[in-house]
This record gives structure tokens, C-alpha cells and sequence, in this order.
């Protein structure tokens, strides 16, 4: 290393990760499969423990990383059915979509992050990583503008690079100035709990075939028809999370609290039903990021590289976090492979990390995506409020049959459509509708 070789302290690592969450795993494992020394650094009791998610992840991702995982790794249910509702308090529309390809390399599945992430840090100690749980990373160390590597509560360990993998609220970051302090609105606030039912009763209840085989809902509108938030379901093996998301600062527009909206969310009447005569086992509540686009931080300095929630990249319009974790570690560790073998850890050849994530869906994806939410903000009682309440009542038209003429109801409801709507509320939605699908397809 050309400035790590004037050091007094040589490193005994090639690299240093901290945190061993997906985006960790993953940069850790890449390297020691190029026969870099790596130490990954968590400080968590085990894997997983500190770790919290809905728990659907997608294969294409850790396809990249583990390539036999579907045959090795502790998953709980491969996604079958694919739900989407648009509630109201007591009426939902929904839509299922439900495939079912043995051999489909692009399937979801849920895990529990505290058996899948205990597989991943084995099979990454498997390839000679050295782990270190229960070890709390206080500080980098910077020296002449370079992170050289990082101060635990007892020692000093240092590395020509280190991983920055610290999950959302990522102090280190901060630390050097690549990220800036959290602001309400670029992060989510989720409540999850988890009911456990037996494997029969849930293969029942979500019309699922076999033990394997599972379900996952997404819900629109109520209980967050004022405020921007979702609520979901996943099933697992014998149990099912359940859980909402709520944007901080639509907290402050509300007196209630993330689990009330819970509370309103489990005894909807078609979620009560779900989870009925199930036993609470857990509760457990986390911070999204979702800034998107907009706050993706410098990614690189001299001797480091941040990666996952830590560098905010997650993708809220389609729930995605764990793949472009999987997949930023997995670049951050090309990268440094590329830096060790060339003797140069510094942003010189570190910017090349940033390069890899321009190229990838990662960042496509998050500039697609990058004005929704704010859109969705700025108009929330058309979406979440008007047209959910639209969508019902025209299906509930379509289905009931009450002896008018159907082109009466038809009339009828398109006469109420346009009473409830004033024609500048409607041009305002059509133009919000029309700059969403520009974004997501004009560059
Ligand atoms: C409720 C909820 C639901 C979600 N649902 C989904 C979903 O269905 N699908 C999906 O793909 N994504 C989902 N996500 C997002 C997903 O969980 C994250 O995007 C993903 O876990 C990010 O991985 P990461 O490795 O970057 O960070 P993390 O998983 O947060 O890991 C960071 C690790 O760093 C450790 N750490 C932090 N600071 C230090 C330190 N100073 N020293 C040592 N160790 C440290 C932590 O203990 C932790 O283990 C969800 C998130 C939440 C909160």
C-alpha cells in the first residue's frame, strides 16, 4: 500500500467490515473467495440478533453470493402467491398474483433473519472469513485524510480498507463526513410482530398447496388513509409477520403512534381472520431508510466504502432493501480486490465503487423512482384517500347485482365520481400521474 507502508502499525487485515448484516455478509465473502484477509466485525450477540426485517428476499441477489442457497440455506417459504390490497376500514380490492415455476431463479421467499444471517456468517467463515461478534466498532481511524482502520472497545485494528456495512443509522459514516444526520423525512419508522400458528392452519388461511409454498400481502389505504404508510403480511413456516410503515415526519401530523396503527391494521376484517388464535412470539420495531436517490451519500474516501442502508440504498416503492445490500457489498468488495491488488486504497481507485453502482439496477432503480414519494406526499388524499375509496365503490358497482340497469349504476357512479372531484383536483392527479411515469421512464 502506497501510504499504508509508511505506517508504524501494519495491517494484519486486507479488510476490515463492520457489520455483518447483508451488505457485510456479502462484501465479506466476496473477498475471502479472492483470498483476502477479512475480518467482519459485528456487535450483535449473533448474526441476525440485532437485525430486523419483514422478510421477503429475492434470489437474484444472494444467487450471486451463495449459489446453492436454495438447497442449503434455512428459508422459511417461497412466494407463491403475490397479494396486493387497497383497503378501506371494512372493504378491500385486491389483486393476487400467483406463479408457480420450480425452476424460476428470480423467486422471492421469506427467511428469519436470525437463522438465515447465522447461515450466511458460516458459510463466510467456511471461506476463511474471521468473525467477531459482541464487538462494538466505537471509531474509524483517520490518519492524513485516510481511514486506516478501527477502534474497537479494546483494541485498535487496522486494514488499507475498510467496509462501512452499519445499517441505517451508520454513525461511522457520519463520522468522516460522508453521510449527514437522518432527517424525519428520509426515514421510515416499521412495527412488526410475529404470530405463531401451525404450518396446516396457515397453508389454509392463504390457500397455499404446500408447507413450502407462501404468501405475502402489501396493502395501500387504511389504517393510512391521512398520513403515508403500508402495511404487510408475510407468512413463514409455522408463523406470520405482520407489520406497518410509517414515513417520521407524517408522525407529527398524527396523535397516534406506529403500534396503534398496528392495532387498526390486525383487526382489519380480512387480517383478523389471519392471525387468529396465534401466539405474539415477537415484537420488534427498526428504521427504513428512504431518502432514495436523492440522499445517496459519496460512497467512497480514502481507505473506505459504505455500503446497504448505511448508503441508503433501498428501494421503498417495490419494499426491496436485502438485494441491493447483497449486491453493493458484493461491488464494494470487487472494488477492493481491485485497490488491494494494485496497491492503492485510495479514492483514486476507490471511486471505481461508485462507478460499479452507476452501472446497476441499484441506482437506476432509485432514480426512477426518485420523486414518487414526494409526489404521493404532496397529493396523499388523492392516493391514499380518493381513489382508494373510488376503486372499492366502482368494484362494489361491478359486483352487486340490485336489479337497476347496469348502465344506470354505471352513470351513476361516474356522476358521483365527478361531483366528489373538482375538474382542477382531477388535472392536478393527471398531471402527478403523468410526472411519476415520466421520471420512471424518461432518464
Ligand atoms: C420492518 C422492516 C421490513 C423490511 N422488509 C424488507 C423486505 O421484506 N425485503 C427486503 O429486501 N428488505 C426489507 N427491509 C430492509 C432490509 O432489512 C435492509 O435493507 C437490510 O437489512 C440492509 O442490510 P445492511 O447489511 O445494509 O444493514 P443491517 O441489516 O441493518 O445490518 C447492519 C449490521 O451492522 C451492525 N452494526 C451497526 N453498527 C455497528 C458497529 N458500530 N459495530 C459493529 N456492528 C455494528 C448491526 O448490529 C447490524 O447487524 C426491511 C426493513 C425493516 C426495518
Amino acid at each position: 500500500m502506497k501510504y499504508l507502508s509508511s505506517l508504524k502499525n501494519k495491517p494484519e487485515f486486507d479488510v476490515i467490515v463492520v457489520g455483518a448484516g447483508p451488505s457485510g455478509v456479502s462484501a465479506a465473502i466476496t473477498l475471502a473467495q479472492a483470498d483476502k484477509k477479512v475480518l467482519l466485525i459485528e456487535r450483535g450477540d449473533y448474526p441476525g440478533s440485532k437485525n430486523m426485517y419483514g422478510g421477503v428476499m429475492y434470489s437474484h441477489a444472494i444467487n450471486e453470493i451463495f449459489p446453492n442457497f436454495l438447497d442449503e440455506a434455512p428459508i422459511e417459504r417461497i412466494i407463491r402467491k403475490h397479494n396486493y390490497s387497497v383497503m378501506l376500514e371494512n372493504e378491500s380490492s385486491n389483486i393476487c398474483y400467483s406463479g408457480n415455476i420450480k425452476n424460476d431463479k428470480n423467486i422471492s421467499f421469506t427467511a428469519l433473519r436470525s437463522k438465515f444471517d447465522k447461515w450466511c456468517i458460516e458459510q463466510a467463515q467456511k471461506k476463511g472469513v474471521i468473525y467477531a461478534p459482541r464487538t462494538l466498532v466505537k471509531n474509524l481511524i483517520v490518519k492524513d485524510n485516510f481511514v486506516v482502520g478501527v477502534k474497537t472497545e479494546i483494541e485498535e485494528i487496522y486494514a488499507p480498507i475498510t467496509i462501512i456495512a452499519d445499517g441505517v443509522n451508520s454513525l461511522l459514516s457520519k463520522e468522516i463526513g460522508l453521510r449527514e444526520d437522518i432527517e424525519p423525512k428520509d426515514v421510515a419508522i416499521s412495527v412488526k410482530e410475529v404470530y405463531k400458528l401451525n404450518q396446516n392452519t396457515i397453508n389454509e388461511r392463504f390457500n397455499l398447496l404446500s408447507d413450502d409454498d407462501g404468501a405475502m400481502i402489501e396493502c395501500l389505504g387504511y389504517p393510512f388513509n391521512e398520513i403515508l404508510g403500508l402495511s404487510f403480511v408475510y407468512t413463514n413456516k409455522d408463523s406470520i409477520a405482520i407489520g406497518v410503515g410509517i414515513s417520521l415526519d407524517e408522525l407529527t401530523k398524527t396523535s397516534l403512534r406506529p403500534y396503534d396503527y398496528l392495532d387498526l391494521f390486525k383487526n382489519h376484517p380480512n387480517i383478523k381472520p389471519l392471525i387468529k388464535d396465534g401466539e405474539l412470539i415477537e415484537y420488534s420495531a427498526h428504521l427504513i431508510p428512504e431518502g432514495g436517490y436523492k440522499k445517496i451519500p459519496e460512497l467512497f474516501t480514502n481507505g473506505a466504502m459504505v455500503v446497504g442502508d448505511a448508503a441508503m440504498l433501498v428501494n421503498n416503492v417495490n419494499f426491496e432493501g436485502t438485494n441491493l445490500a447483497l449486491i453493493s457489498g458484493h461491488l464494494a468488495a470487487k472494488t477492493a480486490i481491485i485497490a488491494l491488488d494494485c496497491n492503492d486504497s485510495s479514492k483514486n481507485t476507490l471511486k471505481l465503487y461508485q462507478k460499479f453502482i452507476k452501472e446497476s439496477f441499484i441506482y437506476q432503480d432509485l432514480k426512477s423512482f426518485k420523486d414518487i414519494m414526494n409526489y404521493v406526499k404532496k397529493r396523499k388524499q388523492s392516493f391514499l384517500d380518493f381513489y382508494p375509496k373510488e376503486l372499492n365503490l366502482f368494484l362494489k358497482t361491478f359486483v352487486e347485482a340490485n336489479g337497476i340497469a347496469k348502465r344506470k349504476v354505471y352513470l351513476n357512479f361516474i356522476l358521483q365520481f365527478l361531483k366528489s372531484r373538482s375538474i382542477i383536483e382531477l388535472f392536478k392527479d393527471f398531471f402527478t400521474f403523468v410526472k411519476i411515469f415520466l421520471g420512471v421512464f424518461i432518464k
